[in-house]
């Protein structure tokens, strides 16, 4: 009932707020009016529920002072409907993706809008204009025409969730400090170890960083597991250790080896088919010449949805060499991971049950906002044991409750940022039932997509077999290159073809996609699904878009 009260109060706020809107506020056309005409507030009326002149009021007026509290919830409130006027236009798509400006431009000042700090404090409204323009000027990645990263979309829930994380401002050191959160991370890595398949009484994990971190963790754990003196010694009381990775898999590995001591040189690089997957007889050569070469192979890093391609190496039969060979396997389900959810596609990853540890982020195919990552390890009790060093200001034994829940010390950070309490409030809203339409829609766009362009004679595909995740590659083919025959000159002018076209796009800001060139392919278009709210007029508009700005070319 309360709750309820208290819900039908903030709504009315933004039905009086919707007569007259502050100048810090988004204009309700299209046309963004320019900051300058936004600057400055119009004199509002004087009434509890609509907006304040902050003018005269800076930061110091807000609680803690004795009086602040109603001005902390007025600029609170202003703040909340700049947010939520951004989140309509980022659902809008009729709005831009993005305003370009460059580098310089930025930084030079666009009226009403300097990122130079200042000695003197500055009033609220201009630090509500900061606010407004920041927005403004940046990228809208949930918008549905955001085709750029593996990580997109804007879930309200989750959105809901990173505003009550950032009010409760803790740290996931101990259970001391975050009761709550600690218990959720424990929930919600047991769920995710189901979904990989592991048994009740095995798995561990914790949420870090990014999947890069992820994957340095799972390189750290599987050489601590081997040689648990390399934590007191170092590596010099170590052989030479090499590991292997495919060459489609994602650069962290290499950057974690180098990292670790261990030398990009010991990564060896394992050949792909077509598609972008790990050839098994290729990694068995690979462990074998390292092993003439006087290395001890030790690691295995399998890549479950390849970044470019979106490629799911063959598990099962990494599995079975790693078996033979007695290596780590770790899988790299960093973007092919949210597959688990979805019975459809699961299929995909079969043999995941069979890894020493798993990366896996949510904030890629499961749409939660950044950021949002675990590694999940098989071996119950080898984090704690690699990373704890027991500091006595931190981690008392002596506490009234269970230590174990002190699980700080499993981390190699001091502090860790609270990435948990969203995904857990957005498998609660969803369900896992949620989750899994979710993901099977993004691979549903992917499938129209590569419909669409296999059957048009102005694009072509990367890889002509249908996609297994929802990545989709492709080139456009401009008029003036349509007739010319496959070799480098045709080559040197395809590789121009992309860069010319995001340039443009990027100026406008309808839609954005990225390309690369990926080993003897010249610069191609990569798009990826992973935002709920695109749907195929979307993908239709994308191609238009690519169309209308590469015909000339
Ligand atoms: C994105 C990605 C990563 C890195 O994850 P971050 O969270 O960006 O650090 C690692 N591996 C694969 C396969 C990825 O696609």
């Amino acid at each position: 009932m309360e709750a309820m009260q208290n819900l039908s109060d903030i709504s009315e706020v933004f039905l009086a707020r919707g007569q007259a809107k502050p100048g810090y506020m988004w204009a309700e056309s299209n046309s963004d009016s320019s900051p300058a005409e936004n600057a400055k507030l119009p004199e509002m009326p004087d009434s509890s529920c609509t907006a304040k002149d902050f003018s005269s009021i800076h930061s110091k007026d807000l609680l803690p002072h004795p009086d602040g509290e109603k001005m902390t919830r007025n600029f609170l409130q202003e703040l909340l409907g700049i947010l939520l006027a951004y989140v309509g236009k980022t659902f809008d798509r009729s709005s831009k993706v993005l305003d370009f400006h460059h580098p310089h431009q930025l930084k030079e000042g666009l009226e009403g809008f300097s990122l130079e700090l200042p000695d003197q404090p500055e009033n609220l409204e201009q630090i509500l204009v900061d606010c407004r323009d920041t927005l403004k000027y940046g990228v809208k990645t949930g918008h549905p025409r955001f085709f750029n990263q593996l990580s997109s979309g804007l879930d309200v829930i989750g959105l809901a969730g990173e505003w009550l994380t950032s009010t409760a401002n803790t740290n996931m050191f101990t259970f001391e400090i975050s009761p709550v959160f600690i218990l959720m991370e424990e929930i919600v890595l047991r769920k995710m170890q189901e979904k990989v398949g592991w048994a009740a009484e095995e798995g561990d994990g914790i949420f870090c960083p990014g999947g890069s971190m992820s994957n340095l963790y799972s390189l750290l754990l599987a050489r601590y597991d081997r040689y648990p003196e390399v934590k007191t010694g170092g590596m010099a009381e170590l052989p030479r250790l090499a590991l292997f990775t495919s060459e489609h898999s994602h650069y962290s590995i290499r950057k974690a080896a180098a990292v670790l001591g261990i030398g990009t040189k010991n990564v060896f690089v394992v050949k792909c088919d077509e598609r972008g997957k790990m050839i098994p007889d290729e990694l068995e050569s690979c462990i074998i010449r390292a092993k003439t070469l006087g290395c001890v192979p030790f690691y295995v890093n399998a890549t479950a949805g390849t970044t470019v391609y979106g490629a799911f190496d063959p598990l099962h039969n990494i599995a079975d060499i790693c078996a033979k060979h007695n290596l780590w396997m770790h899988v790299d389900a960093a973007w092919g991971g949210g597959l688990l959810m979805s019975k459809r596609h699961r299929g995909k990853l079969q043999g995941i049950e069979r890894a020493s540890s798993v990366t896996w982020n949510p904030h890629k195919m499961m749409g939660v906002p950044l950021q949002c990552a675990a590694l999940l390890v098989r071996k119950k009790g080898l984090l704690q044991e690699c990373n704890q060093l027991k500091a006595e200001y931190l981690f008392q034994p002596d506490k009234q409750y269970d230590v174990s829940y002190d699980t700080g010390d499993k981390s190699i950070q001091c502090g860790r940022h609270v990435d948990i309490f969203k995904l857990w409030l957005m498998w609660k809203a969803k369900g896992s039932e949620g989750f899994s339409m979710q993901v099977n829609r993004c691979l549903e766009n992917a499938e129209y997509l590569f419909n669409c362009l296999s059957k048009r004679a102005d694009f072509e595909l990367v890889c002509n077999s249908k996609p297994e995740h929802s990545n989709v590659c492709f080139w456009y083919i401009p008029p003036s290159l349509r007739g010319v025959s496959p070799g480098p000159e045709r080559d040197k002018r395809l590789h121009e073809v992309a860069p010319k076209i995001k340039a443009k796009m990027m100026e406008e800001g309808m839609v954005m996609i990225g390309y690369q060139p990926l080993k003897d392919k010249v610069n191609f278009f990569r798009c990826v699904f992973s935002n709920p709210a695109t749907r195929k007029e979307d993908v239709d508009f994308l191609l238009d878009e690519i169309t209308r700005l590469g015909c000339g070319l």
